[in-house]
């Protein structure tokens, strides 16, 4: 076995172990980069072909959050960012039909009674009423309920259940790919959460023009050229140990790296079974954090057929496992040639067990069903995002307080990645920024 000294080691190349580790080499230290898979990127992932641009993984980051913005920067991408095309607001496939979001709705509850009570048809006239009756029962979502459960002690049995049933199931499905009735309220409804304050005009969320991937290409790039060959793909990592002077990561092939630092980026799954051997505690607490698969389905057609305007439409409980639809070329600039058009599908876990032919012929199901389109994609792409998305449920914030209690006896091991405090593009890289400034980088 060899044992070479290296620096701080990252486990995991996807947005969260880069960002950990183009924050540590911009400060002067060595970073090692080990993934496993032949490409970077993780769960991000765009293919750029024939003028669509088809995502694999996320198609965008929150502006409100600004760690996306300001990484693009560091890395010289601001001329290939994007905003979104303008739209009318988020809609919802109910009972056959497009219904918007009612006016004032934040994240899965009403904030306004009059546009639930006058407008929408996507509560029946006797959760309206219940709704009402609730309305000043003031209650805070509760780390330790569920979405569902909140809802229902907010707006009572009736109120409640609908909401969650034809608003709430779709808009967090959408986001989570998970289930209500074991989404952890306090996490999922954002309490506490910190939105920064942005310039007016600013669009909701920013891609890129090529696709997320070129992001992934950036720090790649960036990477390489502050510090050549610091990242390995193709490199699975298989235990990570304790030795005197720090860890001693070990790799399929019985390769071994020692290191004074590690920052774990993968899973949180993965990072119970890296970390086992070192403190089967921590391992413990990570394997109690649960995750969903879901997959997504490119649709690009040549001649766009005539769909509604906007970008896209959150899936009512009736069309599961299909939870929400993109129009790509609708939502961002360049995703789709003058005249074409790009959808995409976003089903849930269920979906990831099927076979490509069956995928296919319920996406084109879906498609004609909920938009009426009956003519054939000129291209299908299919990707399994398995075991992706981490369900925070309830507890969820004290688990992760227990976790980084824990890791308190490791002063030299770090965890990042969405399994913590945020599943989107933007926590991600906050998170692999925490993990670098923890060990001496610079935040
Ligand atoms: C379908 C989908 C759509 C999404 N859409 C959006 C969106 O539009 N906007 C948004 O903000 N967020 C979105 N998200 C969420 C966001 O994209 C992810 O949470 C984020 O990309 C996860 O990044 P990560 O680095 O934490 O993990 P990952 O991307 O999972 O990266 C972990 C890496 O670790 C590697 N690894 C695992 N085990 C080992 C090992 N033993 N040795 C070495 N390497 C290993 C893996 O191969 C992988 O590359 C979406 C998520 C999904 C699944």
């Amino acid at each position: 076995m060899s044992a070479q000294a290296e620096p701080v080691v990252v486990v995991g190349g996807g947005i969260a172990g880069l960002s950990a580790a183009w924050t540590l080499a911009r400060a002067g230290r060595r970073v090692t980069v080990l993934e496993a898979a032949p490409r970077l990127g993780g769960v991000i992932t765009s293919q750029d072909g024939d003028g669509f641009v088809m995502e694999g993984g996320a198609d965008s980051f929150l502006t409100s959050k600004l760690e996306g913005d300001a990484l693009c920067r560091e890395l010289g991408l601001e001329s290939e960012v994007v905003g979104t095309l303008p739209s009318t607001g988020a809609q919802i496939l109910h009972r056959g039909r497009m219904e918007p979001l009612p006016a004032g709705w934040r994240m899965a509850a009403p904030t306004r009674l009059r546009p639930v009570m006058a407008k929408t048809r996507l509560l029946p006239l006797r959760a309206k009423l219940a709704i009402a009756l609730h309305w000043h029962r003031k209650a805070e979502p509760r780390d330790d309920e569920t979405v569902g459960a909140y809802l229902r002690r907010r707006f009572g049995e009736t109120g409640g259940g609908a909401i969650a049933s034809a608003i709430a199931g779709p808009l967090l499905g959408g986001v989570y790919g998970g289930d209500l009735e074991k989404l952890g309220a306090a996490q999922a409804l954002g309490v506490g959460a910190k939105s920064a304050a942005v310039k007016p005009g600013t669009p909701l969320f920013h891609s890129l023009r090529r696709g997320m991937g070129a992001l992934i290409e950036a720090l790649a790039a960036g990477l390489e050229r502050l510090q050549p060959g610091s990242v390995r793909t193709g490199c699975t990592v298989t235990a990570v140990g304790a030795e005197a002077a720090g860890f001693r990561v070990a790799l399929a092939g019985r390769e071994e790296i020692a290191a004074p630092a590690v920052i774990v980026a993968t899973p949180a799954w993965r990072a119970a079974e890296l970390l086992r051997g070192l403190d089967a505690e921590l391992a413990a607490a990570l394997e109690a954090i649960p995750y969903v698969s879901s997959v997504n389905i490119n649709m690009a057609y040549r001649s766009a057929p005539a769909i509604p305007a906007g970008h896209g439409f959150l899936a009512g409980g009736g069309y599961r496992p299909l939870l929400a639809c993109t129009f790509a070329h609708q939502k961002f600039p360049g995703r789709a040639p003058a005249g074409a058009a790009l959808l995409r599908l976003f089903y849930s876990a269920e979906a990831a067990e099927w076979p490509d032919a069956r995928l296919q012929q319920q996406a084109m199901a879906d498609v004609r069903r909920a938009l009426g389109v009956a003519q054939a994609a000129d291209a299908v792409q299919i990707r399994r995002c398995l075991r992706a998305l981490p369900q925070y449920g309830p507890g969820h914030g004290a688990r992760v307080a227990a976790l980084r209690q824990r890791l308190e006896r490791w002063p030299g091991l770090r965890l990042a990645g969405n399994a913590y405090q945020g599943v989107g593009v933007p926590d991600c890289i906050a998170s692999g920024r925490t993990a670098a400034a923890d060990l001496g980088a610079p935040s």
